[in-house]
């Protein structure tokens, strides 16, 4: 007797657990949605983290948005507190990709969706769908953008060119796929020696740059700059993100580049920050990858829409992104190429920066 009226204690507790309100369980409308973001020290993750609540709000959530300060143990306990304050679906960008694992089989028990934000979470079955950017498109026209400035897109024997590599965060499964991008394109010049790395710093676990950090870039430009580059010059420099770019810059500026008998590299870079469109207006940053985040909040919102409503999100790519356990179905969004030449009609245009921030 005292087994079976354990046995129905827990079954009662069961029910009032999982089943939450009676108002909980009628609709999606009012529920919240815990939001996580990496950190707030770029402009583009604060814009995402407004502009996906601003959407969920709009379509009658509540919210609750979290930044984790590019620190992994931080983001973790962040989820772990969406998660007890009984937030209805998450939405994750993680700084890095495989610590979130345990904290998401929470929400898997608690029966959280999880929407896997801009950055895909691996090793885990915990993650529902994927809403980013075709992230390998966006390396490819960064490796695009630097042959056709060095004239080698024409053919011919040009060349031979100087350029360093630098590639994103290690743990942050994007940073492959654009040094992939990137070197889809790169690659055949560099085997023909068309392209030079002076370096030979070519692999990309030599070239990645922990959490994006522009600071580390720069100290790692230098250091290239004084063993490679005594006689020679650089001519190009792949770099994944504007912060990035802006730390390489300052290490060209230090060396004399940008004087007039030294011109500046061609140096590609990511975001569209405000810093680097001014910095492309200046002529000192070459290019950037225009990624409109506007956009990206509006996937992801729907997304959790649709699964608080049991519909199926819209998704427009369901074979790319392997997170190692399962293939998550993905709505990738097209980035942007965006240099001096059409920054007006492309970031100033759409509202994404105002022309008065530029001066
Ligand atoms: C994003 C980029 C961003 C980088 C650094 C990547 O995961 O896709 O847009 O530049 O993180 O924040």
């Amino acid at each position: 007797a005292a087994a079976a009226s354990l046995a129905l204690a827990l079954t009662a507790c069961g029910q009032n657990s999982e089943g939450g309100s009676e108002e909980d369980e009628k609709g999606a409308k009012g529920a919240t949605i815990g939001i996580a973001m990496p950190t707030k020290s770029s402009e583009r993750w604060i814009a995402d983290g407004n502009n996906v609540v601003k959407d969920l709000e709009s379509k009658g959530y509540k919210t609750k948005l979290v930044y984790g300060e590019d620190d992994p143990d931080q983001q973790v306990s962040q989820v772990e507190n969406l998660i007890t304050q009984g937030v209805k679906a998450l939405i994750i960008a993680a700084i890095d990709n495989k610590s979130l694992n345990n904290v998401l089989q929470q929400a898997e028990e608690a029966g959280i969706p999880v929407i896997s934000y801009d950055r895909l979470i691996l090793g885990t079955e915990n993650v529902d769908y994927y809403a980013s950017f075709d992230n390998e498109k966006v390396g490819e026209l960064q490796g695009t953008y630097i042959v056709e400035k060095l004239g080698l897109k024409d053919g011919g024997e040009k060349g031979p060119f100087n350029i360093e590599l630098f590639a994103g965060s290690n743990d942050d499964n994007n940073t492959r796929y654009f040094f992939q991008g990137a070197m889809n394109v790169l690659k055949p010049y560099i085997d023909k020696k068309q392209l030079v790395v002076r370096s030979k710093q070519t692999e990309l676990n030599q070239v990645t740059t922990l959490r994006w950090d522009g600071g580390t870039a720069q100290k790692r430009m230098d250091d290239i700059l004084t063993s490679a580059y005594r006689s020679e010059r650089v001519d190009a420099v792949l770099s994944p993100y504007d912060g990035i770019s802006i730390g390489i810059l300052s290490s060209l500026k230090s060396d004399g580049y940008g004087a007039k008998n030294k011109p500046l590299p061609v140096v590609t870079g990511q975001d569209a920050e405000v810093a680097s469109v001014k910095s492309i207006v200046a002529d000192e940053q070459s290019m950037t990858v225009y990624k409109d985040t506007r956009e990206l909040a509006k996937v992801a919102s729907n997304m959790v829409d649709a699964l608080l409503n049991d519909k199926k999100p819209e998704v427009n790519d369901e074979k790319t992104y392997d997170n190692g356990a399962k293939v998550v179905p993905a709505y990738l969004l097209e980035p942007v190429a965006v240099d001096k030449e059409n920054y007006r009609e492309t970031v100033v245009d759409s509202g994404y920066i105002k022309e008065s921030d530029l001066k």
